[in-house]
């Protein structure tokens, strides 16, 4: 994990409830649902209204914060993060960096809702940050691997040169999760992510996260929560909270089992093309190699033709054809069917917690279907 210690930073987050306990106090999370808190006189308590804060966010920022190590503030997606970095990040005039092939919304965001508003962007292919000038950006913003395509930059050069031409730099580490990358130790300034992915991890909650570790940041982001009522659910922050104490054992079983999969995915005679960042062919392996702690969890897999690729997906019995990623039950989907700019072909295989050579049987009775 970087500069620190993997296993002490996840046995302190998994403890981080317990230490604080009094005696007769549940040891799980108590689910709390409140709108008011007990306010008389001075309002200085740490809890007031239920729009401000709550103590099963306080114990979800705290649990991130321990794997982030760093602030955290949690928020109802991972778009509503990307939301309140931009908007409180940004002015009319400003100029943006953002990756072409990554998460198609964060560029609706800017197309649809920030650049009426007088906030200008370009789009680079996250392969193609490695030469790309930032002069003149206020912000250079990350995504890496990319989604869908799984291209990948060198967060510590990026941010680096960024840096020097004063731009602040955004890092959106949905893929790897704090576990399989770690962009502030790479120099990033913030992190945003969607939790609804693997963090959760059990595909029934939304919601995401903005981590820095300057404070002061956080602020503006933090307030924007609060003022623009974008807050997440009790709920989906106690199952996520839930979630994360199983993250490392789940995305290390979905990891390895990304990795085995992608190598005979990669053999197989249906299969023109296999995406992924630790097979020894992906185009940036070295960077990988750097920056990379697990290689993830999602695998591209490019099939002859889109009818090939529906096939493949609705002839496996152990794949969910749905869209998202990162949960316990393997799933696919055809990109190009949300308008990616990635082959008819291609699919995005989110390698989930099943025993993997029962997966791989399947997989490979539905690609024999299809040859
Ligand atoms: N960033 C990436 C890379 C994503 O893949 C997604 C969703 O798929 C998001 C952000 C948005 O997350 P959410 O669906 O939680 O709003």
């Amino acid at each position: 994990m970087g500069s620190v210690n993997e296993g002490s930073v996840l046995a302190e987050m998994l403890h981080h409830r317990a230490v604080g306990l009094a005696p007769g106090e549940p040891v799980a999370l108590p689910l709390v649902s409140a709108s008011m808190y007990f306010l008389p006189g001075v309002p200085d308590a740490p809890f007031q209204y239920g729009r401000s804060g709550g103590p099963t966010w306080s114990a979800l920022e705290e649990a991130l914060g321990i794997l982030e190590q760093a602030e955290v503030i949690v928020f109802p997606s991972g778009m509503a993060a990307i939301q309140a970095v931009l908007m409180t990040r940004l002015s009319p005039g400003d100029r943006v960096l953002v990756p072409s092939d990554g998460y198609y919304n964060t560029r609706t965001l800017l197309k649809d809702f920030l650049a009426p508003l007088g906030i200008r962007y370009d789009l680079c292919a996250t392969h193609d940050y490695a030469d790309r000038d930032f002069g003149g950006y206020a912000l250079v913003y990350v995504e890496t691997p990319s989604n869908p395509a799984l291209d990948v930059c060198d967060i510590a050069d990026v941010a680096a040169r960024a840096h020097a031409a004063g731009a602040l730099v955004v890092v959106d580490n949905t893929t790897m999760t704090p576990l399989g990358q770690r962009p502030l130790d790479l120099g990033a300034d913030l992190v945003v992510a969607s939790d609804t992915k693997a963090p959760g991890g059990h595909s029934d909650a939304l919601l995401g996260h903005v981590a820095a570790r300057d404070g002061s940041l956080l602020d503006p982001v933090r307030r924007w929560r609060t003022v623009s009522g974008a807050i997440p659910g009790q709920l989906e922050t106690w199952l996520v909270h839930r979630g994360l104490e199983s993250l490392e054992v789940r995305f290390d079983r979905m990891c390895a089992s990304a990795g085995v999969l992608a190598e005979r995915l990669a053999g197989h005679a249906a299969v023109t093309g296999v995406a992924y960042p630790g097979l020894e062919a992906h185009p940036d392996r070295a960077v990988v190699r750097r920056q990379m702690l697990r290689c993830g969890s999602l695998v591209g897999v490019t099939l002859e033709s889109a009818r090939a690729a529906e096939a493949f997906i609705d002839g496996a019995r152990f794949v969910v054809p749905t869209t998202s990623f990162g949960g316990t039950h393997t799933t696919a989907e055809r990109r190009a069917r949300w308008g990616d700019d990635v082959a008819e072909g291609f699919v995005r295989l989110s390698v989930g917690c099943e025993p993997v050579e029962a997966l791989w049987a399947d997989l490979v009775h539905a690609l024999d279907a299809v040859c």
